[in-house]
């Protein structure tokens, strides 16, 4: 017998017509006949089998209506009641004088009936009819339960993609894809709210001496430590650091102003120097940046890129005076 093959209960307080029932099931190909003489017995048995992980272990119910403990259409409701035991079909056994008991039955979720005496060929058919759509039921189940799966492991795959898609390789910092994408999006929401937008453009000092000096490995690793440093002193939530390329970084900052911006960007240059990265053969003799600041309140019918080409003209500035400095920019308006 495979192991699949489906496990029949049996509740009768009689133990003739169980005997009967199990011989006509048995010769009718249906080994796994387990039985039970009361409702008690009954349920104790479906629950230990729920219990030890073998709720699927019954297939289906025949149920005696009337029995010595409960009558057998308050057992069928207590089989219904139970999510974990509910799926099993249940054929109530009815006597030939029972049928007004029948439609109590129905209601308690009894899926069909057989009435006493049993005759072979009704009770096989109401059983293969019944296990029919039990399997069908538990195969829809397994289907739906591998769909909810693929759809979860594709909803978590489709996370990873767009995670990775708009997030640097080398620093994990947003990517310069997803900045362009944010400064549409926060110039447009600004621009609604009438609130300042503020960029900051930070390129780190003689890189090009760092990486002739300790090599291109150790040029990445520093790029990945200047970005930690930065991401760590940014504050508000909405505050978003890119790697705008090559060993230059922007932080875009909506609803601050000037002078909070300004103070941002003294942050983020001390932060980096406090990391004090050597670099040997440089003025300040460690890793240093250098910070354009631009703020505006934006407009809906400006181009956004006048806000990073302002924080460019204002780091070429700071580049200019010294390094290792932060200087403003103006943002030319333009209809
Ligand atoms: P400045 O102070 O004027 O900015 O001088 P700089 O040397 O930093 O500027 P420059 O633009 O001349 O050199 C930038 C250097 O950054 C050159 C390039 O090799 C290095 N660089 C850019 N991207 C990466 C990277 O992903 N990894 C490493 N290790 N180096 C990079
Ligand atoms: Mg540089
Ligand atoms: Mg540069």
């Amino acid at each position: 017998m495979p192991d699949n093959a489906p496990t029949i209960l049996m509740v009768d307080d009689s133990r003739l017509a169980r005997a009967a029932m199990a011989d006509i099931l048995q010769g009718s190909g249906y080994h796994k006949v387990l039985e039970a003489g009361s409702a008690e017995e009954a349920l104790g048995l479906l629950n230990q089998r729920v219990a030890a992980d073998m709720g699927q272990g019954v297939d289906l119910v025949l149920l005696d209506i009337v029995l010595p403990d409960a009558d057998g259409i308050t057992a069928c409701g207590q089989i219904k009641n139970n999510p974990l035991l509910k799926a099993i079909p249940v054929i109530m056994v009815t006597a030939q004088d029972g049928q007004a008991d029948l439609q109590a039955a129905f209601q308690a979720g009894a899926m069909d009936y057989i009435n006493k005496p049993i005759k072979a060929v009704e009770l096989t058919a109401r059983v293969r009819s019944a296990l029919a759509l039990k399997l069908e039921m538990d195969r829809r189940k397994a289907r739906e339960k591998e769909l909810q799966k693929l759809t979860r492991q594709l909803a978590k795959a489709n996370q990873e993609l767009r995670m990775l898609s708009s997030q640097d390789g080398l620093t994990g910092v947003a990517n310069r894809r997803f900045y362009e994408e944010q400064l549409d999006k926060q110039w447009k929401q600004c621009a609604r709210e009438r609130a300042s937008l503020s960029q900051l453009m930070i390129d780190i000092d003689h890189f090009k001496e760092y990486n002739d000096r300790y090599g291109h490995l150790a040029g990445d690793e520093c790029l990945k430590n200047v970005a930690t440093a930065l991401e760590e002193s940014l504050k508000r939530p909405s505050d978003l650091l890119a790697r705008y390329g090559g060993e230059e970084f922007t932080a875009l900052l909506p609803l601050t102003d000037a002078a909070g911006a300004q103070v941002v960007a003294e942050t983020l240059r001390e932060a980096v120097e406090a990391l004090a990265v050597e670099n040997l053969g440089v003025p300040h003799g460690v890793v240093t940046i250098s910070v354009g600041v631009a703020c505006c309140l934006p407009h809906p019918g400006q181009n956004p890129q006048c806000l990073p080409a302002a924080a460019d003209k204002a780091l070429y500035l700071a580049k200019e005076q010294g390094r290792n400095c932060c200087r403003v920019g103006e943002v030319a308006i333009s209809a």
